[in-house]
């Protein structure tokens, strides 16, 4: 298979995940960081995980094999090492590997580069910084290596690279210009890229650009055009692939087509088949066609995939059958998820189970469906029982969203909630709370390790969790809050912790995806519709509530965030979903009110991460976001008192939707933006409540009292005393209690006084 062949590839995937089946990669890297771990031994854990990503590949029948897709941290920090366009500061630090590192996570001198999403996914990515003293140089080293690698390997390697309109598109612009203004620049190393690649023999390079699916600037496809123009004509190159995922590439694709690249893969999940068969020029091109969901976890509907596929053969020069994106977003394997039933395994698809059938559905287009007759006949079987398993369609949850009407995602006047809620609370002026979560200490971490092993029951572990909460509300009434929480110690995840309880959501075992560098999250599978058996927070909130006089605040996770951190349904629009999560946090409100607790805070922090792609989807997108939240909080009467909030900043593109979420008081991050997004809300003509975080804390560095008491200053500008709350930026659950204690004694020290100024 290394050798050359005239008849382009049939099967492959446009990626596949590299943290390894079982997190070595993360165990090595940090192991690394904390010097138990030498460079070498690092790069043999790393050489070990990518020869058994190409044998797995190779064996499931695949014959383009991507290299170049491992990464020690993320793929668009190695195109900013591949092109040398690290910033300045950390060109000092002389060792490859750890001012690869310095880049990514920074050290006691050096700032990081910022992280930000990874398009629509959860995973994210560093954002390179192109400035006047950046530079363009080639380094190749990597990609060689990987190639060379996957030579001795004797597999057909496709090296990909992340191409040159997404990574600048991506870019952060340092001082005036916008990084694509660059492109000129750049240009000539990808040439000499292209030159190299095809020096090592490359038959196929696949460039990336899913910048191509979005609106993120104006006029890319005809950049588009230009670009792969000028890269089609380099005077020694492998044949070009153009990769567009994540959505519909639309006018690129007939640029791309016309540039005099030899292939395009697009993604046929989420864009468009007549995108493609659209492109009469496309006739001459090598489609790569990701007809398997490269970033969730449903199994393919072969017969459906294979008549996808048949449509294009007469529309395209020749054809190969991929996933839809790198399965860089899913888990490796079903294999070690022994906690799932038969129908529900059988309607799922990691990714082993997704190169498969990749390899099946491109035998079945040559050799015909009959000789793949087992595999199709398997998968019409195993998706029959998820249209008639009672757990998919509950008649009770349909019927109650079907009769939901404008009342009962309307509150009363935002004025009459707020007269009743402050007869009710009796709060001074600037009241003073946190957003949720407290330190999680090594007493936390040890009773779940204790309860996973068997050490302790669920009633011990419960009673150590009240020991916490009792620690907790002691602190706050130490310290002097106003608005206490229980600290939230029994919740693994925000998400996750609602997702064990409601049935129609499944937690795998093994599920782990990568969300940036090590750190990975186990994703939890929304497969049915969902139903609240019982409460799920009251008593905890209760048991705090006998604690102290002060009001303790009951916290949800709002349903965009528990949508936006799952794996979803793919046979209903995400909207009817996050209708159904709203409905069972609408009832916790309700129970919780009913358990007299007087203030419900409803956690949104995902709200901008499900924005579409596409500038005319995110109307649409943000009404039933904001929808489903006020019908999360619209059952509870007007004297209890409904928080949100908000955080991971750039709210622009979300901002009249925060207001129209309608929260009584919205807490939201503010420190780093230096609370402009005070005047941003007034600009929508925002009246409610809110809290701009006066504190970072994602930094360990404790604010002093006079620092807080200015940043209090500088929101009372923007928001009278009436609706100013002070609290910190985020949740405190990465913070040790001595950063907590001091931290928020300063801050309620800053609001007296800011108060007794008023
Ligand atoms: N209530 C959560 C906490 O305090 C909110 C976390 C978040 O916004 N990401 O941890
Ligand atoms: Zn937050």
């Amino acid at each position: 298979m290394s050798e050359r062949t005239n008849s382009p590839f049939t099967a492959t995937v446009l990626g596949a995940p590299r943290i390894g089946p079982r997190r070595e990669l993360k165990r090595a890297i940090e192991g690394y960081w904390a010097g138990r771990v030498d460079a070498a031994e690092l790069e043999a854990t790393a050489a070990g995980l990518r020869a058994d990503t190409i044998a797995q590949l190779s064996a499931a029948g695949l014959d383009s094999i991507p290299v170049n897709t491992f990464s020690y941290y993320d793929q668009v920090l190695d195109t900013a090492v591949m092109l040398g366009a690290l910033p300045e500061r950390v060109a000092a630090i002389s060792d490859p590997l750890d001012r690869y590192f310095a880049a990514a996570r920074g050290t006691a001198d050096v700032a990081p580069l910022e992280m930000t999403k990874w398009f629509d996914t959860n995973y994210h990515y560093l954002v390179p910084e192109i400035g006047p003293d950046t530079t363009f140089t080639l380094n190749p080293e990597k990609v060689l290596a990987e190639v060379a690698e996957a030579r001795t390997a004797g597999v057909n390697a496709r090296p990909v690279v992340v191409g040159p309109i997404t990574f600048l598109a991506l870019s952060k612009p340092i001082g005036a210009g916008s990084p694509l203004d660059r492109i000129n620049e750049l240009l000539p190393c990808y040439l000499e890229l292209l030159r190299v690649l095809a020096e090592a023999g490359v038959e196929w390079v696949q460039i990336d650009e899913p910048a191509l699916v979005t609106d993120i600037a104006s006029g890319l496809p005809a950049l588009a055009g230009s670009v792969y123009s000028a890269l089609a004509q380099a005077s020694a190159r492998p044949k070009i692939l153009v990769a567009t995922y994540f959505g519909d590439a639309g006018e690129a694709l007939p640029a791309l087509a016309r540039s005099g690249v030899d292939g395009v893969a697009v993604d046929l999940i989420e864009g468009r088949l007549e995108s493609v068969v659209d492109v009469p020029e496309l006739s001459r091109l090598h489609v790569v066609a990701g007809v398997v969901d490269g970033r969730n976890i449903w199994r393919t509907d072969l017969e459906k995939a294979l008549a996808t596929l048949g449509t294009l053969l007469g529309s395209t020069g020749s054809l190969a059958v991929s996933t839809s994106c790198s399965t860089l977003h899913v888990p490796y394997s079903l294999e070690p998820e022994t906690e799932l039933d038969d129908n529900l395994r059988g309607w799922l698809a990691f990714g082993a189970e997704k190169y498969t059938e990749v390899a099946t559905l491109s035998r079945a287009l040559t050799g015909g469906r009959e000789a793949e007759a087992a595999a199709f006949d398997a998968c019409a079987a195993a998706l029959a029982t998820r249209a008639t398993d009672p757990r998919v369609h509950v008649d009770a949850v349909r019927e109650r969203l079907a009769a939901v009407n404008d009342a009962d995602v309307t509150r009363g006047e935002a004025a009459t909630r707020l007269a009743a809620q402050n007869e009710r609370l009796d709060l001074p002026a600037l009241p003073t709370t946190t957003i949720g979560s407290y330190p999680q200490t090594s007493a936390i971490r040890l009773a779940r390790a204790a309860l996973r092993k068997g050490e302790i029951d669920q009633a011990g572990y419960e009673q150590k969790m009240r020991d916490e909460i009792k620690s907790v509300v002691d602190l706050q009434e130490q310290i002097g809050l106003d608005v206490l929480v229980h600290g939230e110690p029994e919740r693994n995840d925000m998400v996750q912790y609602f997702a064990e309880q409601l049935d129609g959501f499944f937690a795998t075992v093994n599920g782990w995806v990568q969300s940036y560098g090590t750190r990975c999250v186990r994703p939890p599978i929304l497969f049915g519709d969902v139903v609240r058996p019982r409460p799920m927070t009251v008593d905890w909130i209760t048991f705090a509530q006998t604690l102290t006089a002060k009001p303790v605040k009951g916290m949800l996770t709002g349903p965009v965030t528990i949508l936006a951190w799952s794996f979803v349904r793919n046979d209903q629009p995400l909207s009817e979903s996050a209708d159904q999560i709203a409905l069972a946090i609408r009832d916790e409100t309700v129970d919780l009110e009913k358990a007299g607790v007087g203030i419900i805070q409803v956690d949104e922090p995902a709200l901008r991460e499900l924005l579409p792609l596409r500038n005319a989807d995110k109307q649409a997108y943000l009404d039933w976001a904001v929808r489903a939240f006020r019908l999360s909080t619209a059952g509870v009467e007007d004297a209890t008192q409904i928080h949100t909030h908000l955080c991971y900043s750039e709210f622009g593109e979300v901002i009249d939707a925060i207001a129209e979420l309608d929260a009584d008081v919205t807490s939201i991050e503010a420190a780093r933006s230096h609370m402009e997004v005070l005047d941003d809300l007034n600009s929508v003509g925002f009246a409610n409540a809110v809290g701009p975080g006066v504190y970072d804390i994602h930094s360990p560095r404790v604010p002093g009292t006079s620092e807080i008491e200015t940043s209090l200053a500088e929101a009372l500008k923007a928001v009278g005393p009436q609706r100013l709350w002070v609290n910190p930026d985020c949740g405190l659950k990465t913070r040790t209690t001595d950063e907590v204690t001091e931290a928020l004694t300063n801050m309620v020290a800053a609001a007296k006084s800011v108060r007794a100024g008023t």
